[in-house]
């Protein structure tokens, strides 16, 4: 089946007043639908048509050269997109807890240094692009990415990645990408994040320390 826009699981404004309603409309209703319907035209007609996200970014060389760059770029747009809607909600912020707050506090010595080397990683990625934590195999790390690169294009699972493109926050905070970034950890659905943690753990072991 080829790759659907998935609904909001909030309402628009349910973010205010850290990420405005207008942005959320416009983020999700028209920027996540054109990566959907961009992937979806760049992969007809090819072998990973109808393939899960996951496995047309982990085998991208099997496609066609002059297809390649269009299904990075919007595969990744809805592979992000998916997860970016999923680790925030209305009742957002505060601290993880359980086994995702042990790793963190192991390797950053708490929550403020991951903040702090998460927001560092965004502000610095010049243009657009993403700041992650993802389980690389071996443990937890943190980088950023250009453009709509996914982690798993690194073969990471991605666990928690805020988006730094301009469409996230012009709206609001025009220019001031800091501001934003400081912000979004008021967003933040740690619940969520937890089980991507889980489900990387899972597939992929616990990290080392
Ligand atoms: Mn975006």
């Amino acid at each position: 089946m080829a790759f659907e826009l998935p609904p909001l699981p909030y309402d628009y404004d349910a973010l205010e007043p850290h990420i405005d309603e207008q942005t959320m409309r416009v983020h999700h209703d028209k920027h996540h639908q054109a990566y959907v319907d961009n992937a979806n035209a760049a992969l007809e007609g090819t072998p990973l048509a109808d393939k899960p996200v996951e496995h047309v970014l982990t085998n991208l060389e099997t496609l066609p050269d002059d297809k390649q760059a269009a299904v990075r770029n919007n595969a990744g747009g809805h592979v992000n997109h998916s997860l970016f809607w999923e680790i925030m909600g209305p009742d957002g912020g505060g601290e993880p807890s359980g086994r995702l707050a042990d790793a963190i506090n192991d390797l950053w010595g708490g929550l403020d240094e991951l903040k702090k080397a998460m927001n560092d990683n965004g502000v610095k990625r010049f243009g657009s692009g993403w700041t992650w934590l993802v389980h690389d195999g071996t443990g937890l790390a943190l980088y950023s990415t250009p453009n709509q690169d996914s982690p798993l294009l690194n073969d990471d699972f991605a666990i928690l990645g805020i988006d730094v493109w301009e469409h996230a926050y012009y709206l609001k905070y025009q220019n001031r990408r800091p501001d934003y970034l400081e912000a979004w950890w008021s967003v933040v659905n740690w619940d969520a994040v937890a089980k991507n943690f889980d489900r990387a753990v899972a597939e992929l072991g616990a990290p080392a320390t």
